[in-house]
């Protein structure tokens, strides 16, 4: 990187916890931050699941970087032991870190990012490349314009691409014709949603936390209003495993969800549907039937997407990625979280050398560079921010950049719940 190049900001792609916390790093390194947020807020996407409690504490939550910056301002850390709602992370944590005056002046709001490239540089030319800043083509209050920088971290999280009910990984057939009736993600059934559950039948589908949260909510409401009828489909041949992680996950929270659940089911409080591959949904009367095969389920008025994100990864379409296959994760962090391989949150520690891309200076960090496997936690990312932040620039950076086509060897799974 030449000297002019060095100079330049560091771009970096969304300020949820992740995005902020590389903003903290960076400044304490000395560089320049610029922070693009889509949203109207920083956490943006928290904001959209505020209502949920979080399964990892506060402990797990908070970056220590960021701690010491928001201690300076008379910010007191919360209780170490509490689980805090999307909410409540975002109102104490995420919203005064965005507001400190160190990190304020750095973050552009209402600003997405369209797309990353490298000056003069499509992804096919080679020539030079590695001595090009990058370029970002932003649209915000002002209209569309470029930013150039000396590298690029994307925190841009997953919740925005949620994945489709359908079992190929594309739309049921019919899917986009009843989006009127389906909800993506975790709505807040209890609150601001309430309307569009009551007296409702409703089908739960995803084997995940998200649908669990789901389900608890809407027993509530059932409790509240005779009549209603919950129904949960799943893809595994039982859900016995489905509502039991190892009794040694250190995530008391995600622990007590799970016995609730179980309860629910021996009291016969949610009919279930087991190898449910969705194939067409189908609007008769108003309500919809889901096909898988040559089964239809009973008629629902509404369905609740609980099925796991996936990664926009078109921003990224001009620069060099080394992404694996299945997991659309970097190369090299794959196999460590690999889904297929790993039942739970056992991802052994990663840094520069898992979240390098063939173009030195580009990183993908957070939940997003988890690509569509679930098991991501912010004290991951935390690690993360720090292991890249600190290798910026360096020989090790280039170093690691060149081996990162090449795949790690598969890490031996293991049982335990860790983050
Ligand atoms: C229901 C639910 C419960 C969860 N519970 C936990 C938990 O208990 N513990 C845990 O550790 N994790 C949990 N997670 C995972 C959680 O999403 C992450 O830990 C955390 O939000 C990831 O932070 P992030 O900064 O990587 O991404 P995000 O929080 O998703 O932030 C990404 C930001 O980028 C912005 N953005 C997106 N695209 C662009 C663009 N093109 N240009 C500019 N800005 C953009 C978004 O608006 C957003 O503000 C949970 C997730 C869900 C959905």
């Amino acid at each position: 990187m030449n000297k002019t190049t060095s100079q330049l900001p560091v771009a970096v792609i969304g300020a949820g916890p992740i995005g902020l916390s590389a903003a903290v790093h960076l400044l304490d390194q000395g560089y320049t931050p610029i922070v693009f947020e889509a949203g109207d807020q920083a956490g943006a996407n928290l904001a959209r699941w505020g209502h949920v409690r979080m399964f990892s504490p506060w402990a797990y939550n908070v970056d220590a970087a960021a701690a010491t910056l928001l201690q300076q301002q008379g910010w007191n850390h919360p209780l170490a032991s509490d689980f805090p709602t999307g909410q409540e992370l975002l109102a104490q944590y995420v919203t005064p870190l965005a507001s400190h005056p160190a990190i304020a002046p750095h973050l552009q709001l209402n600003t997405q990012v369209q797309s990353v490239s490298r000056l003069n540089h499509d992804v096919l030319r080679t020539g030079g490349r590695n001595e090009s800043p990058f370029v970002l083509r932003v649209t915000g209050p002002d209209g569309e314009r470029d930013v150039v920088a000396q590298a690029v971290i994307d925190a841009s999280g997953t919740y925005q691409t949620p994945n489709w009910l359908g079992t190929h990984g594309i739309p049921a057939l019919g899917e986009n014709a009843a989006a009127d009736a389906i909800a993506y993600g975790v709505p807040n059934i209890l609150g601001a949603a309430r309307d569009q559950y009551v007296n409702q039948s409703v089908l739960v589908v995803g084997g995940g936390h998200s649908a669990f949260n789901a389900l608890q909510d809407l027993v509530v409401l059932a409790e509240q209003h005779e009549g209603m009828r919950l129904l949960w489909g799943v893809r595994n041949a039982s859900v016995t495993n489905v509502v039991r992680s190892p009794a040694n996950d250190e995530l008391q929270e995600r622990r007590r969800l799970e016995v609730r659940i179980q309860e629910l089911l021996e009291q016969g409080r949610i009919e279930v549907f087991t190898e449910l591959e969705i194939e067409a949904i189908e609007r008769h009367n108003g309500q919809l039937v889901v096909r898988s095969g040559s089964r239809t389920l009973p008629p629902v008025d509404r369905i609740i997407a609980a099925t796991g994100f996936r990664p926009n990864l078109s921003l990224l379409a001009e620069v060099r990625t080394s992404l694996d296959p299945a997991t659309q994760s970097p190369t090299r962090l794959a196999p460590l979280i690999d889904p297929n391989q790993h039942s739970c949150g056992s991802v052994p520690e990663h840094g520069l050398a898992e979240l390098s891309h063939p173009e030195p200076g580009l990183f993908i960090l957070g939940i997003k560079s988890y690509g569509r496997a679930p098991t991501f936690l912010l004290r991951t990312g935390y690690k993360q921010v720090a292991a890249v932040v600190t290798a910026l620039g360096s020989n090790a950076m280039y170093a690691a950049a060149q081996a990162s086509t090449t795949a790690a060897a598969p890490s031996p799974a293991t049982s335990s719940c860790q983050g």
